[in-house]
């Protein structure tokens, strides 16, 4: 297993597909850079269905072995980074050159590998969620209204993969129930039913988590968290592991200093490869589920930064008040573009980064505020956050250094 993890480092470095350099691009851009790729012998390539805007939705198969696994990225078609990480795979697995092929090989006898890079290409052609009817494609499972659910649920069924990965992004702002860590990657074993036993295909999807957690929090640790496994009868996870196919989740969230999500697309190659091996190998049997069953939550839902127990001076506004701002950013991935989200008592409000204000002065720009007719002033909800922190109330006392991220955009 630790020889599939360092292949798996190897791999996203020396096999990163560099066309794809950042988390924002289109079916078209992807498929420039993966055509050269996916025409190399050792794969098969068909077109399995068609976007509502008619755009190709392909599956690259790689190996002829016994099992079958099925990977699908992009459902959602802001969710890029498994995307990435995939490109990569199939960078390496047709690369005829000698590095690692021995376990290549191995892959390709044991594994039937069928990947669909990108289920929900218009929404990615808009970076949105939804598909270009509006609709969550991950909400469409059992109704199959939608020519993307159709394309997933069609070659489901005529491949009946014993094995699944259902490959997402989340959001930034979930910490991990113990760290009170960003979560870098959830994981998940969805449930096939109301019950939540782990009967049936979930036992193996299980087992499969188990390694993945292993793998993962060594790669980031107190970073990878469960994901809540209620059941959801229009999701696809969900169904996937009623239908027979053990499927696992991996979301991949956020981590400090990766706004374009380039060191999540590497632990998702690693996480990738090794997963394929255990399966692969047959070793993920060997697991032990408590790996996977002992994960922290995806838990506290966090705002981007919380400034604690400084009083607010209000201009013309009569004394300052003691108010906790809470500010999320509007690009919370780069940590850019600061906005107020609440103000007040916050004492109970979780926030990834804290910057303490007891003792000092918030002041705030004149953006911050609104003047009515009367002439009165009052704080603009949502604004840009712009304030400076100073020792004292008066307009020119000692200011205090903020961090980065407070500081405002030279522009
Ligand atoms: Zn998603």
């Amino acid at each position: 297993r630790g020889g599939a993890v360092a292949v798996g480092r190897r791999v996203a470095a020396s096999h990163r597909v560099a066309a794809i350099a950042a988390r924002r691009f289109t079916h078209a851009e992807l498929w420039a850079a993966l055509d050269p790729l996916v025409a190399r012998p050792a794969f098969r390539v068909a077109e399995v269905g068609r976007s509502m805007h008619g755009r190709p939705i392909r599956a690259v198969t790689y190996g002829a072995g016994p099992t079958t696994v099925l990977l699908w990225s992009q459902m959602h078609g802001d969710e890029s980074t498994a995307t990435m990480a995939l490109a990569d795979l199939l960078a390496w697995l047709g690369d005829p050159s000698d590095v690692d092929r021995a376990l290549r090989a191995r892959l390709a006898a044991e594994l039937t590998v069928v990947m669909v890079p990108m289920l929900n290409p218009d929404g990615a052609e808009y970076f949105q969620r939804e598909n270009a009817a509006g609709v969550d494609v991950n909400r469409d499972a059992a109704r199959l209204a939608t020519p993307e659910a159709r394309t997933l649920k069609a070659l489901r069924d005529s491949l009946r993969p014993a094995f699944g990965f259902n490959l997402h992004d989340q959001g930034a702002r979930i910490l991990t129930g113990r760290s009170g860590r960003q979560v870098g990657i959830a994981l998940l074993a969805p449930a096939a039913d109301e019950r939540r036993a782990y009967e049936g295909a979930r036992v193996a999807a299980r087992l499969v988590a188990a390694g993945l957690a292993r793998v993962t929090e060594a790669e980031i640790p107190g970073r990878v968290a469960k994901y809540e496994d209620d059941f959801n009868p229009r999701a696809f996870g969900d169904l996937m592991q009623r239908w027979g196919t053990s499927t696992v989740l991996i979301e991949s969230g956020a981590l400090p200093d990766d706004p374009e999500k380039q060191r999540l697309r590497a632990i998702n190659v690693v996480a990738l490869v090794s997963a394929l091996d255990a399966i692969g190998s047959g070793r993920y049997r060997a697991a032990d589920p408590r790996a996977y069953d002992a994960l922290p939550m995806n838990d506290r839902a966090a705002v981007d930064v919380l400034v604690r127990g400084a009083h607010v001076v209000f201009p013309g506004g009569g004394a300052p008040m003691r108010l906790d701002l809470a500010l999320n950013f509007d690009e919370p991935l780069a940590r850019r573009r600061p906005r107020l989200r609440e103000v007040g008592d916050l004492e109970t409000a979780v926030a990834i980064d804290t910057v303490e204000g007891a003792g000092l002065f918030v002041h705030l720009a004149p953006s911050m505020l609104e003047t009515d007719r009367a002439g009165a002033r009052r704080l603009r909800p949502g604004a840009p956050a712009a304030f400076t922190l100073r020792r004292g109330p008066a307009p020119g006392s000692e200011p205090v250094r903020l961090p980065p991220f407070l500081t405002p955009d030279p522009q």
